[in-house]
């Protein structure tokens, strides 16, 4: 047996040795240098304690040192706890505490939040990155004095690799098991039926990677197909645009404010992306002008998949190669299936039709294994074998799927249902709106309100009373906002996403 997601580099390194892996800030780490260096931490961990199935927090920027240190874990057999990276210490001591993690790696810029949350939480701490030895010991000292592994540990297919905490955006966070056969199985039908990424190829790397679609669509995907992937650390329009025009980004895969970003940035530094062949976009809806923007701003096509971190993530896909569906998430990827169920109905599954309104359901390889100490929320979720996704969608007569929006999104007012995507559709369309977030709020007359929150392009007059009034020209009575609020910025998630929790939360805590 030879399953593990660990063999993703190991087998990298026999076969595209000497090519970069990853290059950060110009400095490229080949497959071979990245392995090995992987084989000193994995024997460091094993030093420190780190033994089969033993969860290990990982809590590390967008640098090099993640793949080394997620990589060395998982040849361990050990399960990676990857840790978002813009979390304070109480949450992180509760992800800690709720996955029992035995040690935490740690990089230095992120110690003061991190250390503090691992010792209340009773994890040993290493630290990477740190120029000084000071309080916890160092995982590069521990690699000098101690034997590299010879190679990484094979795994059962319903081994759990990773512990990904999800739901930032909608609740407290829940640990989803990702077993190595689901997380090795989607890696292989991105590559061979889904995407078109090919050994060479330089991949952007400014997606998260503790999140699941960096870690999964860039990480090991990109590696899988022997590519390069360019990390950047702090997402900028800027930086992000400096990479397709001067260091020959060719596959750019982001969530929808990353392309919001680009764009921006490439009004100041309007030249063509010769290099660029398809970009990838998940996680949120990306809007129809943001699409069409790109394409005529790059000359090239945005694929828009959907998924969770709850389905490794991908579920479908535009796929690379086929003309993409504007406004639908494309068809379940192979070997997935996807289907529309009555939401209503909660302890059974039961299916709609081709066109009807629903709650989608997933079921295939790519699923995950469970919530991590929540038998109740794990039962929930899977029904009869299938997922429930939370997501409301519908499914046309060739498979493709379009999201109409979450379900706990969705606005009540005057007992009409308000779907906030197609409201937000309607107000980026407006060239001054940059971005929008149109969601709910407790409302005494009208049970809930809708409010519209957005950014302006710079030196923008655009007051709130005319996006209301250019709101209520387009769309029907019962649906456009009453309340527009223009921001300077969006609360971000984690993974880049609006957090429209946050946006909701200044309405409702006075
Ligand atoms: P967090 O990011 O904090 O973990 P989350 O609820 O956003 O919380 P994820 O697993 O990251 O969890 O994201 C899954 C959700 O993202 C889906 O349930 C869906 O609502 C949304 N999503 C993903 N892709 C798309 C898409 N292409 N269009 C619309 N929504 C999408």
């Amino acid at each position: 047996a030879t399953l593990s997601v660990a063999a993703i580099l190991a087998e990298g390194a026999k076969r595209h040795g000497e090519l970069p892996a990853i290059t950060l800030g110009g400095a490229s780490t080949s497959y071979r240098d990245l392995w090995d260096q992987t084989r000193a931490y994995a024997g460091a961990l094993r030093e420190a304690g780190v033994m089969d199935g033993d969860r290990v927090a990982i809590l590390i920027p967008n640098v090099t040192d993640f793949a080394r240190v997620y990589y060395a874990v998982l040849s361990l057999g050990a399960v990676a706890v990857p840790i978002h990276a813009l979390l304070k210490r109480h949450e992180i001591e509760y992800v800690l505490t709720d996955a029992e993690a035995k040690l935490m790696v740690c990089a230095a810029p992120l110690l003061v939040e991190g250390a503090a949350g691992a010792v209340a939480a009773g994890a040993n701490v290493l630290t990477v990155l740190s120029p000084e030895a000071g309080e916890f010991a160092r995982l590069e000292d521990l690699a000098g004095a101690a034997a590299p592994i010879d190679t990484y540990l094979p795994r059962g297919p319903l081994d759990i690799a990773t512990i990904l905490y999800t739901s930032g955006t909608t609740g407290k966070p829940k640990g989803a098991l990702g077993t190595h056969f689901a997380l090795v199985e989607q890696v292989n039908v991105l590559l061979l039926n889904t995407f078109d990424m090919r050994r060479g190829d330089k991949i952007f790397g400014g997606l998260p990677l503790f999140h699941t679609f960096g870690q999964t669509v860039a990480l090991n995907t990109g590696l899988r197909a022997g590519a390069e992937i360019l990390l950047l650390p702090k997402f900028t329009g800027e930086a992000a645009l400096s990479m397709l025009l001067d260091q020959g980004v060719n596959i750019f895969i982001g969530v929808p404010t990353m392309y919001v970003g680009l764009l921006a940035a490439a009004k100041a530094r309007p030249e063509p992306a010769p290099s660029l062949r398809y970009a990838v976009s998940g996680g949120a809806a990306l809007p129809l002008a943001i699409l069409d923007g790109f394409r005529e701003h790059f000359g090239a096509t945005i694929h828009e998949g959907y998924g969770l971190t709850e389905t490794s993530p991908v579920a479908s896909f535009n796929h690379v190669g086929t003309e993409p569906r504007p406004g639908t998430v494309g068809q379940a990827i192979w070997g997935v299936e996807i289907e529309v169920a009555r939401p209503e109905v909660h302890d059974a599954i039961e299916l709609l039709g081709a066109g009807e309104l629903g709650e989608l359901v997933v079921r295939g390889h790519n699923l995950f294994s469970g919530y991590l100490n929540r038998p109740e929320a794990t039962a929930e979720a899977m029904v009869d074998g299938w997922f429930r996704t939370g997501d409301l969608g519908t499914k046309d007569s060739e498979g493709y799927i379009t999201i109409v929006d979450r379900k706990k999104d969705m606005i009540l007012r005057n007992g009409y249902n308000v779907y906030p995507r197609e409201v937000e559709e309607v107000l980026i369309a407006h060239p001054e709106i940059t971005n929008v977030a149109v969601f709910g709020v407790p409302d005494e007359t009208h049970g809930q309100e809708i409010v519209a929150a957005v950014t302006l392009v710079a030196g923008s007059l655009l007051d709130a009373n005319a996006i209301v009034d250019y709101a209520q020209e387009r769309l029907a009575a019962y649906k456009y906002p009453r309340l527009v609020e223009i921001v300077v910025e969006f609360p971000l998630g984690p993974s880049g996403k609006i957090l429209k929790r946050e946006l909701v939360s200044r309405y409702t805590e006075d």
